[in-house]
């Protein structure tokens, strides 16, 4: 009898069968684990609560449409909840925690059961299988273990999937390099700010990563960056780069990868359920549409999540990927609905600025936006690093190379922002997610 189990680690797919099942058998198997699910959370705190004043009947759901009527979860509630408000299960069978990163405030606790941690182990393990990593891959995790999910959550899933680990973690730039020499590193887990941070480090190290080192592949995520980026991180390095999204209060990464046709991120929707709301109306968008992405979990123990509201911005990709996987794709992030600022009037996100940036080939590798308030008008500034050799070679034409960008930022933007060529190298960088804007109108 072939069982479940001896499935796995064949040919392309890592779980064949949970892969390829069919549009009918996901939303048989999303709407038993709902199920599950919903009896589950409502032996917790929050939920009991909730469920209550609202007068809501789990045995009445009959559909996966139902669960529209369930309540949103939002960060705040999580916040107001730290740090056991939503826990599932005794404390005895907890086995970890995590922290999310805080970008946006307070940080959120996590918990997971063995199980828990088992799952997610499993769903990086397809992930990764999915790109092509194989046993015999060097796999080197440039991400920051401890509280944050990127580092651990990758690491567990590489070692199930049977790739030689360096738990890396992150900075340490030469270090990083030096070990990609030593072990011939092909496979790489790294921020997308940080790669690009490491870019300016090889060349100044004399490295070239095509000709001195066996890279293939490249996992990036954790924050948005552009088409654009990913151009510059696949050409510098020669590899092929996936990219990776997930958020804490969902396990951590593996809740949405690429797979090598790179049309979009599959979501996972054995473990995830996935509704996509206008962030206003609270209602759903037209399929194809950018809306909110909202996840509940299926298959979490200590800590599920009914319709959390992630704050990123997201459609759907339509149709079926070629690869054969049913599980719908989300399209890039764009960024979360708080990165969006209004100057003058007019709504922009930072990734915006990236994409006409990063398009010029005088333009390095970092930028930076930053606001202010001048005499009660709004003035935006983009400070942006030129590359090493515009900075030797080009240094009287550095005007004319400030007017192209202000030009062409204008030209996307609709406001014309005031633009300042830095250094290589010069603007502040951080070890995990960038910081792409300041608010000194804010202060
Ligand atoms: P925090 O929400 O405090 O940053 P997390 O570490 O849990 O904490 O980060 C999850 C968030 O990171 C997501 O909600 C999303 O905004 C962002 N993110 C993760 N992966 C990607 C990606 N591939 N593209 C864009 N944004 C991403
Ligand atoms: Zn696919």
């Amino acid at each position: 009898m072939v069982t479940h189990d001896s499935r796995k680690k064949t040919g392309r797919y890592w779980d064949e069968y949970v892969e390829t099942l069919s549009d009918s058998e996901i939303q048989a198997l999303q709407f038993y684990r709902l199920k599950q699910t919903l009896e589950r959370v409502s032996s917790c705190g929050f939920y009991q609560k909730r469920f209550k004043e609202m007068g809501l009947d789990i045995s009445a759901l009959e559909c996966l449409e139902d669960l529209s009527r369930f309540p949103f979860t939002t960060k705040q509630d999580l916040r107001d909840a730290y740090p056991y408000g939503f826990l599932c299960e005794p404390k005895e069978r907890l086995v970890r925690l995590h922290v999310s990163s805080g970008t946006t405030g307070q940080a959120t606790a996590m918990f997971y059961t063995q199980k828990d941690l088992e799952s997610w182990a499993d769903l990086m393990a397809r992930c990764m299988h999915m790109t092509g990593a194989r046993p015999g891959d060097t796999f080197q995790n440039m991400m920051g273990y401890g509280l944050f999910t990127g580092g651990l959550g990758f690491h567990y899933g590489a070692e199930r999937l049977g790739l030689l680990t360096i738990p890396a973690g992150a900075g340490n730039s030469k270090r990083q390099v030096q070990l990609m020499r030593d072990f011939s590193t092909t496979v790489i887990h790294i921020i997308p700010s940080y790669a690009l941070h490491l870019m300016d480090v090889m060349a100044e190290m004399g490295v070239d990563p095509k000709r001195d080192l066996e890279l293939r592949i490249a996992y990036t995520g954790a924050e948005p960056y552009s088409e654009e980026i990913r151009q510059r991180i696949q050409d510098f390095y020669g590899v092929k780069t996936y990219n990776s999204y997930g958020l804490s209060e969902m396990n951590g990464p593996g809740v949405a990868f690429e797979c090598p046709e790179q049309t979009g991120l599959h979501i996972w929707e054995d473990s995830y359920l996935v509704e996509l709301i206008d962030p206003d109306t609270l209602e759903p968008v037209r399929e194809g549409t950018v809306g909110e992405l909202v996840l509940t979990s299926l298959r979490r123990e200590a800590m599920p999540l009914i319709r959390y509201r992630t704050k990123d911005l997201t459609r759907i990709v339509r149709g079926h990927c070629p690869c054969g996987r049913k599980h719908r794709r989300l399209d890039r992030i764009q960024g979360r609905s708080d990165d969006m600022f209004i100057i003058k009037g007019v709504n922009i996100f930072p990734i915006q600025v990236e994409q006409v940036l990063m398009n010029i080939p005088e333009v390095g590798n970092n930028y930076l936006i930053v606001l202010q308030r001048e005499n009660n008008v709004d003035q935006m500034t983009v400070r942006v690093e030129v590359t090493d050799r515009t900075f030797i070679e080009d240094m009287r034409h550095l005007q004319r190379i400030q007017k192209k960008i202000t030009h062409e930022l204008k030209g996307e933007l609709l406001v014309t922002p005031r633009v300042e060529l830095v250094e290589p190298s010069s603007l502040p960088r951080t070890e995990g997610k960038a910081v792409r804007l300041v608010d000194e109108r804010k202060l």
